[in-house]
């Protein structure tokens, strides 16, 4: 018979069950994946690497959590989806051993801290522009995650590209024992990245939601023009969805989110329709390959182009 994971909602239960998957010989890694629950096919998907990464003697531990820490005041904290027992479900399918779901008290024993993670300057651009202080308590949680779960690696979906490149951003920063493991988006068959806000869209939202992705591939395609075309091109897409309002499409340096240069970068987006927002990327390669003795006109267009795409 197979066993489901175990489920710890306690800071206590968590270090008793943690403390048990150190026992034994020759424990495997413990790998976690942070969430915020109403698991999805991108969870899924976070979930079979895990599983992959942990081998046949490490342990997956799931974290469903949340954070208030990371909604701002006009947010959706009070409606967004709970889904505990579903979630379970599919933890028990994608062979997780612990699924940590603690209460906000739990977390935050003394209410708002006062000492959170700083997410530095990349942390203000792009999300955290448009969400104020949201960086800091994405960080703040994941930190607080890491340290009471003691993972050897963690895994986070591309589809929050800015929030991968901070995480990693922080466990350099601050000599974190972690290895991070990036996991592609996962989209519906239509095209939409799966995320837990989709379950607020109509079926007229989706229609219209729909071009994001479009755009994005619309961005993609054009690639070989540089980060000019790319970004005329998902413009153009955009504003072709009348019931779409964007917030930023922007190509970027993915480690950064600033300028891209010649290379990979990423094209990425937000955009919100009826009240639900919604973000997105996808990889780009620019063309123009690096002076050897120093950069040339065209990097300098590229990078030109890049700062002013930050802006729609
Ligand atoms: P969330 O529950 O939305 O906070 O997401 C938890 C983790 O799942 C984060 O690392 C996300 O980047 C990842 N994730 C969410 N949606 C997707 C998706 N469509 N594809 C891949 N990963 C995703």
């Amino acid at each position: 018979m197979s066993e489901g994971p175990g489920l710890a909602t306690t800071r206590d239960g968590l270090a008793a069950a943690r403390a048990a998957l150190d026992q034994g010989a020759g424990p495997g890694p413990v790998v976690l994946v942070p969430t915020m629950g109403a698991l999805h096919g991108g969870h899924q998907r976070l979930l079979r690497a895990a599983r992959t990464l942990a081998g046949p003697r490490g342990s997956v531990i799931v974290s469903i959590f949340v954070n208030p820490l990371q909604f701002g005041p006009n947010e959706d904290l009070d409606r967004y989806p709970r889904t505990l027992d579903e979630d379970l479900a599919m933890a028990a399918r994608e062979g997780a051993r612990l699924v940590f779901a603690p209460t906000a008290a739990e977390m935050y024993p003394g209410g708002q801290p006062e000492v959170t993670v700083d997410p530095g300057p990349a942390g203000r651009l792009f999300e955290g522009e448009f969400r104020p202080g949201f960086f800091d308590g994405v960080l703040t949680v994941v930190l607080k995650l890491l340290h009471l779960t003691r993972p050897a690696v963690a895994v986070f979906g591309q589809k929050d590209a800015q929030q991968l490149a901070l995480v990693r951003r922080m466990v350099t920063d601050l000599n974190l024992d972690v290895v991070i493991e990036p996991v592609p988006t996962a989209r519906d068959a239509d095209g939409l990245a799966t995320s837990s806000r989709n379950r607020y869209l109509s079926a007229a939202d989706r229609a219209v939601a729909l071009a994001l992705p479009r755009a994005l591939r619309a961005g993609q395609a054009s690639a070989a023009g540089g980060a000019d075309a790319v970004l005329a091109a998902a413009r153009g897409a955009l504003r072709a969805e009348s019931g779409l309002a964007v917030d930023y499409v922007a190509v970027v340096e993915p480690g950064t989110f600033g300028p891209a240069g010649p290379g990979p970068a990423l094209l990425v987006a937000a955009a919100r329709v009826g009240g639900t927002r919604l973000i997105d990327n996808m990889p780009v390669v620019l063309p123009g390959a690096v002076h050897p003795t120093g950069p040339t006109a065209g990097d300098t267009a590229i990078g030109g182009a890049a700062d002013d795409a930050a802006r729609h």
